[in-house]
């Protein structure tokens, strides 16, 4: 090895469905650990000599750790680890166990110091948000849009965004409380969502995930996949090829689609995707949005970078501090990012 002293680790979902042959299928791995250990690495780590291979069970719930920022004003909190679902293609109920909802008030009370730090943005995370509260003692239970409606009431917290919802748990709760609450976001991004977003709040920005190849996919099928892409019109869409997960039932199933026909797939889906999107974004065109300013903009930096509460970048001309919103009115829109410039005497207290 050309640095022996260095210590080579592998962690997360994939370690732990490989748990039991890692260290013998890449002797080079000092240590292992599955989701629910990220909290004890450290620990690990700086015992005096890192002497035995080392693997850790899910054992734990890692939402306590203390957060590491990269931007002192937008803050992520694990609300639930572990899914209760059984998508045939993903490995995550069995690397990180049936879902775990963290206390209500514990919550709120991480909210409000990260608040009183200066966090304006919080995102909610888990796997499946909606189903967030369901194994909570009854004396606890709170729905998602209740919880969505006490970060709502946090002094401070300007805008709340989450990932991600499930369209099965997704209730009209959930989207009332997107036209309801001043902070949640007019942004969602939910696998195939049904007509009821659109009905509530009109201008919600939709981002979703699409997997091209999933095994049996006749050409009907894909074809039925534009369709649906098409008459939606997302904002945008991570797309994915599907590749087979060890230890999960789609990587046993018959009619596995050849790779090339998915990758033509592919090109096809990320051309209409991103001509929707760019049509839809057009609608920001003459409008004043605000903007959370996160930094000097990665093409130009005379310029800022932020994002609208419908989650596009903008960049604009401007003169704000990252962290602070400002009001910029939109002059031109790709599918990916706006342009713009700072309205003068346009900051958001
Ligand atoms: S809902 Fe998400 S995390 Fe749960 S099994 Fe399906 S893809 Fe995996």
């Amino acid at each position: 090895m050309e640095d022996p002293g260095r210590v080579v680790g592998v962690g997360g979902c994939w370690a732990q469905s490989v748990k039991d042959e890692v260290f013998e299928r890449f002797p080079f791995v000092d240590v292992a650990f599955g989701p629910g250990q990220i909290h004890r690495l450290a620990e690990f780590l700086t015992q005096d000599s890192l002497t035995a291979q080392g693997y850790f069970e899910f054992e734990d719930f890692s939402g306590h750790l203390p957060a590491k920022r990269a931007r002192d004003f937008q803050g992520w909190v694990q609300i639930s680890v572990g899914c209760n679902c059984v998508c045939a293609y993903c490995i995550v109920p069995q690397t990180r166990g049936r879902e775990v909802s963290r206390r209500p008030g514990e919550l709120i009370a991480e909210i409000e110091s990260l608040a009183a730090e200066g966090v304006r943005e919080v995102t909610l995370l888990g796997q499946n948000v909606n189903a967030y509260g369901r194994d909570l003692p009854q004396e606890e239970r709170i729905t998602f849009a209740e919880l969505l409606s006490r970060v709502d009431a946090v002094e401070g917290v300007e805008r709340i965004r989450y990932t991600s919802p499930h369209p099965k748990d997704m209730r009209e709760d959930v989207i009332r409380a997107h036209a309801e609450l001043p902070a949640l976001c007019e942004h969602i991004h939910l696998p195939l969502q049904s007509g009821l977003i659109r009905e509530h709040v009109p201008d919600c920005a939709l981002t979703t995930d699409i997997i091209v190849g999933f095994p049996g996919e006749a050409d009907e099928d894909f074809a039925a996949t534009l369709d649906v892409t098409d008459r939606v019109g997302y904002d945008g869409a991570f797309t994915f090829i599907f590749s087979p997960r060890r230890g999960t039932e789609a990587a046993t199933m018959m009619d596995q689609v050849p790779h090339p026909v998915k990758r033509e797939r592919m090109a096809r889906l990320v051309e209409l995707v991103q001509r929707r999107a760019r049509e839809r974004a057009q609608r920001f065109v003459g409008r004043t949005m605000q903007v959370l300013v996160e930094g000097p903009s990665r093409t130009d930096p005379a310029r800022l970078r932020g994002r609208t509460g419908h989650n596009k970048t903008v960049n604009f001309e401007g003169t704000a501090e990252p962290g602070e919103l400002v009001e910029v009115e939109i002059t031109g829109a790709t599918s990916t990012t706006l342009s713009g410039h700072e309205r003068l005497l346009s900051r958001v207290p």
